[in-house]
């Protein structure tokens, strides 16, 4: 395909507003630079719990209509972001919602847990093929705190890299296509820890209550991470997006909660892990995701 920008990020999540909260700022940064930004999103978050009482009827224990409402959140989500490509896995309502990890929703027939690995993995292929995003991202092993949507993300973003660049795998999805570069999302202790400090200073009336440093998703030793992206210029774009998610995200300032009322920081600099492919720095840490991407490097993308 000759008509694809020159940068090409590929984001795997599990529900609408993981995207926001752990790759708005990138996300915002990569498309106001020109790069295509694609959102794969797994399930419509059927399952999540709803903070404004006007909107207590969408939950799945009441209407059943919370997916719908969380689709066109994350639509809103994507404009403030500057981000036009953002789909469903399989399509909208595929896979549902599998709730929290013990909860009897993890045996509904429909829900992304009970999936096959490899027939999720198969959509995800197709789209791979069709955009040939040069750098991926999603979770790591663990989902980043263990919710079954978002480690089956993660089993099958891993799953698909590999089926993706299979020459014999279903062809009938497009050429064979090797990601150079996937990337897990991570936030570095000591980040997380100054994020708090912030928030103790600001005022605890902010929030009902604080979470703790365990409660944030994905915290590694600072040595583990190898990605710092300065996207400190899209925090605005970053936090709009997550006030889209209204019935999932409650954000004041520089803080945010979830439907659990504990106030935690919002972070304006986002932080990766290399886990394939080449580093493009010899050492510390790179500040570009696409950075040793052959054809590709610099902010304008365009290259020989
Ligand atoms: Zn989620």
């Amino acid at each position: 395909m000759t008509d694809l920008p020159g940068r090409r990020l590929l984001l795997v999540h599990a529900h609408p507003d993981d995207e926001s909260i752990n790759n708005g700022a990138t996300m915002a940064k990569y498309a106001a630079e020109g790069a295509l930004v694609t959102l794969v999103t797994c399930t419509r978050g059927e399952e999540g719990e709803v903070i404004p009482p006007a909107l207590a009827h969408l939950a799945a224990d009441r209407d059943d209509t919370l997916g719908a409402f969380r689709a066109g959140e994350l639509a809103a989500a994507m404009k403030e972001l500057g981000v036009t490509d953002h789909r469903f896995l399989g399509g909208a309502g595929r896979y549902r919602d599998s709730g929290m990890m013990g909860a009897p929703q993890n045996d509904h027939p429909g829900c992304f847990w009970r999936a096959e690995v490899d027939e999720a993995a198969a959509a995800l292929v197709e789209v791979i093929r069709e955009v040939r995003p040069q750098v991926l991202v999603t979770y790591d092993p663990n989902g980043g705190y263990g919710h079954p949507d978002h480690i089956q993300a993660h089993r099958v973003a891993m799953r698909a890299v590999e089926l993706a660049a299979e020459k014999a795998f279903r062809k009938d999805l497009g050429e064979p296509y090797e990601i150079a570069k996937v990337y897990w999302n991570c936030v570095p202790r000591s980040a997380v820890e100054e994020g708090f400090a912030r928030l103790r200073a600001a005022g605890k009336e902010l929030f009902p209550g604080i979470a703790s440093v365990d409660d944030v998703p994905g915290v590694v030793p600072d040595e583990e991470v190898t990605a710092a992206i300065p996207t400190a210029a899209y925090a605005a774009a970053k936090a709009a997006a997550m006030r889209a998610h209204a019935t999932q995200i409650a954000v004041d300032g520089p803080f945010f909660a979830l439907s659990n009322d504990l106030g935690q920081p919002l972070f304006a600099d986002e932080y990766y892990r290399l886990v394939r492919g080449e580093p493009g720095v010899a050492e510390g840490r790179e500040a570009d995701l696409f950075a040793g991407v052959s054809g590709v490097s610099g902010p304008s993308g365009a290259g020989a």
